[in-house]
């Protein structure tokens, strides 16, 4: 069996005195979207912004792709170079990434917010435009090119130039969806995207996200939309209370749940 993509391990994080993770334990797997359910302060959010590195663990580990969240591990031939220079690292051993190092791990995980997030002040275009150039440095031309693609895939080719202040929310979603894609990322979060719409403006984002599963993003989506998740997801998890409560196929704890908290969430229809 192949490695997953994201694999969480005994995560732990607090803030102040309260814990909002208490072991968590995770793997999502390349290709397929897991929705994540809960009631609110579950811990869905946090759990999201750890894998984004918007949050560092207390302990535990994250690793996406293979790559430790946050650490890096010292190789043999890097050891070698900093002991010649009287550093004295060790390999094998992990070091704690310095921010750009961290930076530059968070472009490959792309993240969608429940508020959208788009910059006010740029166009539509300028929007999915900007990371791309800003932090891979592609060429603008390049990046412009790519960005008018994917807002085609979202449905939005036409809005190229509109300010967000211009657009329903339905379609700054929208933007922000294809703003995450154009850095090509190798997990999209999504944290839930559809909570701050209009309930008639819901579907058409739920159809974007529902195209980028059926062409093989690897997903985490924090959703309360159930009938979503039955249609799209290969993996739901439930949390409350800083933990997983319980997880598997849709058709499981969706319909069979096997625990009281899940079947008393998922009766109160939210
Ligand atoms: P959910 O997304 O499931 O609603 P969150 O992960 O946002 O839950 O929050 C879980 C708990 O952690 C809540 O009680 C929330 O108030 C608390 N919390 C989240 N972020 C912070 C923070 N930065 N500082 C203090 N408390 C926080
Ligand atoms: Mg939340």
């Amino acid at each position: 069996m192949s490695t997953p993509m994201v694999e969480v391990r005994s995560v732990h994080k607090s803030f102040g005195s309260l814990d909002v993770l208490r072991g968590i334990d995770l793997d999502v797997r390349a290709g397929e979207v897991t929705v994540v359910l809960g009631p609110s302060g579950s811990g869905k959010s946090t759990l999201l912004r750890t894998i984004n590195h918007l949050e560092k663990v207390d302990s535990g580990s994250i690793t996406v792709d293979g790559t430790l969240i946050g650490y890096r591990r010292e190789s043999k031939a890097s050891a070698r170079r900093a002991s010649g220079k009287g550093g004295g690292r060790r390999p094998g051993r992990l070091y704690e990434l310095r921010e750009r190092e961290v930076l530059r791990q968070r472009t490959r995980i792309g993240f969608v917010f429940q508020n959208f997030n788009l910059f006010p002040h740029l166009t539509v275009l300028d929007n999915v435009v900007e990371a791309p150039v800003a932090a891979l440095k592609r060429p603008r031309k390049d990046a412009v090119a790519a960005a008018r693609k994917l807002l085609a895939r979202v449905g939005l080719a036409d809005k190229a130039d509109a300010y967000p202040r211009q657009l329903s929310g339905g379609q700054q979603q929208r933007v922000a969806i294809a703003r995450a894609l154009a850095l090509e990322p190798k997990l999209l979060l999504f944290d839930e995207p559809t909570s701050a719409l209009d309930p008639e403006l819901v579907g058409e984002v739920l159809d974007v996200i529902k195209d980028l599963a059926a062409s093989g993003t690897t997903m985490i989506v924090v959703t309360h939309e159930i009938g979503f998740a039955r249609e799209v997801a290969d993996a739901v998890v439930f949390m409350d209370g800083g933990v997983i409560v319980e997880q598997g196929p849709p058709a499981e704890v969706l319909d069979a749940p096997r625990h009281e908290r899940t079947r008393a969430f998922l009766s109160r229809g939210v």
